[in-house]
């Protein structure tokens, strides 16, 4: 897990956001391979073991295979010109995260339950969770949703971390998640922006 998105870290407990404690056991140069990351409020304690922060165990496994959409249509729907912040995928969708990355300089990209055959990178932390993605509110300048996790609560989570004024993109028709406006739906995906 890249060091830098320590502060964007939250909690899985259901309670107000709080900066979480991070002690980094192994570092290699700006990740965190092995290190505990601690909540002030509810005291939980949670793992970083190889490079992936465990928040919890996940419901639902990513699905593995083919998308609807490759990385040039995804950072086309995206929208996003500049470089920086981070982009939120989420189960299969983090699949596209070698490409992205290759698409769209100096991102860095977070995947929420990603499939087994992701591994970290320099431009890929990894999170596990069960029903909560332990990042806070809006920090996210997009969100890509693998089909297996277009359902709530992953939506919702979706929708809460995104920024304003940037987009929702879910590789499924599914129902789409309140609070985000819809502006493109077809081909296997549903694209919104978030008010
Ligand atoms: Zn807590």
């Amino acid at each position: 897990m890249f060091l830098e998105l320590t502060e964007h870290l939250k909690c899985p407990g259901d309670h107000r956001e709080e900066y979480l404690v991070v002690a980094t056991g192994a570092m290699k140069e700006r990740a965190i391979v092995f290190g505990t990351i601690g909540c002030p409020v509810c005291k939980a304690e949670f793992l970083v073991v190889n490079r992936v922060a465990r928040f919890g165990e996940p419901e639902i496994s990513a699905a593995s295979g083919a998308l609807p959409l490759g990385a040039e249509a995804v950072q086309a729907l995206l929208g996003l010109a500049s470089p920086g912040g981070f982009v939120v995928l989420v189960g299969s969708g983090a699949a596209l995260a070698g490409e992205l990355a290759g698409l769209m300089e100096g991102v860095h990209f977070v995947g929420i339950n990603a499939p087994e055959s992701i591994v970290a990178a320099p431009f890929l932390s990894l999170l596990v969770g069960r029903s909560v993605i332990p990042l806070k509110e809006a920090m996210a300048r997009g969100v890509v949703i693998g089909a297996e996790h277009a359902t709530e609560p992953w939506l919702a989570e979706g929708a809460r971390v995104l920024l304003r004024g940037q987009r929702l993109v879910v590789l499924s028709e599914a129902v789409p998640p309140a609070g985000i406006e819809e502006m493109v739906v077809g081909q296997g995906t549903w694209v919104g922006r978030k008010p």
